[in-house]
């Protein structure tokens, strides 16, 4: 089993999204084993978004993320980083797979309705960002 942290992203929340998004988790298998809505602070994306600082997007993107509610997950499953990027599509819209949440739900490259960590080291420190200390269940 493995850990992957994914975020519902400004954009969806304010569509009414959410459910759907999380229905789509559970049938892909996951397990969530943490979940909350947030409001970010800009510095609190600022610091989620810390790798991406010198990306011309940065503040932009920072922007929109602390513009409304998101749903922070904690997610378990075999294989869960790679299988929730694969569920989720490519980072633009436009050039996600059918069938990916961004191609069904992302309205452009920024506002592209997920998240989902790239690899087990992010994957742990974003999971440790939105859910410190033991909020989590102990691994197996
Ligand atoms: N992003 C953007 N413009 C770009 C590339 C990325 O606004 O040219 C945003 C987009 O919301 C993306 C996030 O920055 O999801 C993080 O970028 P990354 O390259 O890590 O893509 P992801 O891992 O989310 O697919
Ligand atoms: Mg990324």
């Amino acid at each position: 089993m493995e850990r992957t942290f994914a975020m519902i992203k400004p954009d969806a929340t304010a569509r009414g999204l959410s459910g759907r998004i999380l229905s789509r988790i559970e049938e892909e298998g996951f397990e969530v084993l943490g979940m909350k809505i947030v409001h970010m602070s800009k510095a609190q994306a600022e610091g989620f978004y810390a790798v991406h600082r010198e990306r011309p997007f940065f503040g932009d993107l920072t922007t929109f993320m602390s513009s409304g509610r998101t749903v922070v997950l904690a997610l378990e499953r075999t294989d869960a980083i790679r299988h929730w990027r694969d569920v989720m599509g490519a980072t633009n819209p436009a050039e996600a797979a059918p069938g990916t949440i961004r191609a069904e739900f992302g309205e452009s490259i920024e506002r592209n309705s997920t998240h989902g960590s790239d690899a087990p080291d992010t994957a742990a420190f974003e999971l440790g960002y939105w859910f410190p200390g033991a909020e989590l269940p102990a691994a197996q």
